[in-house]
């Protein structure tokens, strides 16, 4: 009988605790104690580390992207630009179903009154519902992104039979800097421009100088994520940690 999910993580912690990104990312593809894994990717500001990692070891491997039809279309030029140039191969575009946008979105401006709602209809549900075939998924979330992320492991239990898989739990900004130089990346058009951190276009601004990477998201509210995760298989809020999955 397979172990249970969280021994598993813990297993797997030890077994790779000390090892690279690269090859926790090779290991996580490969070994059998994790299962199906998806990428899951925004195609945002520093996405292409990720990426890069994935087309190199296994470019088959399935790439969800979710478009919550109201990105930049820098971004969807971007993702088509960097899986093209990557050979990846199995990138899937995720966006929410028009019978639920009909209904609950009817005119494209419930990210002007309520964005959480706005974030779980156009973001959180339908990826939800992209991962409900995957054992576990890869994430771009690192240790120094936010207080709560400080001890964050290379795999974490999500769901009763869903982990998340950070390889890059230890890098930080620099390591992403170093290693898009160093692989001669090609970055998302709208950095150059201010934007550090690459969201929905109606919630996304250019920072200035000395500010916050994520200042520029949902600026002038309270909002700094999308304000739902997913915890025992539900649909839950949270308190608001510049957090972003990918
Ligand atoms: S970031 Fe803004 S536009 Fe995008 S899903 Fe969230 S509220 Fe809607």
């Amino acid at each position: 009988m397979q172990p249970d999910i969280a021994q598993r993580a813990a297993a797997l912690n030890d077994r790779y605790r000390h090892h690279a990104a690269v090859t926790v990312m090779e290991k996580a593809l490969k070994d059998p104690e994790v299962g199906n894994v998806a990428l899951v990717s925004s195609f945002g500001a520093e996405s292409v580390v990720l990426l890069h990692m994935v087309s190199l070891i296994s470019p088959g491997t399935p790439v969800l992207f979710v478009d919550t039809l109201m990105l930049f279309q820098e971004t969807l030029d971007y993702q088509r630009e960097v899986s093209r140039t990557l050979g990846l191969t199995d990138v899937r575009t995720i966006t929410a179903e028009q019978a639920m946008l009909d209904l609950e979105d009817p005119d494209g401006t419930l990210h002007q009154f309520n964005t959480d709602a706005c974030c779980a209809l156009r973001k959180t549900v339908p990826l939800e519902q992209a991962l409900s075939g995957f054992d576990a998924w890869i994430t771009g979330r690192k240790r120094y992104q936010a207080a709560t992320r400080a001890t964050l492991d290379f795999f974490e239990v999500e769901t009763p039979t869903r982990m998340k898989i950070n390889p890059l739990a230890h890098w930080g900004r620099e390591d992403l800097e170093e290693y898009m130089v160093q692989n001669r990346l090609p970055r998302h058009p709208l950095v150059a421009k201010g934007y550090p951190s690459i969201g929905c276009a109606p919630c996304t601004s250019p920072v200035k100088p000395g500010e916050d990477p994520r200042a520029g998201r949902w600026r002038g509210s309270q909002k700094t994520e999308c304000g739902i995760h997913f915890i025992g298989g539900k649909i839950v809020r949270t308190n608001g940690n510049k957090e972003n999955a990918a």
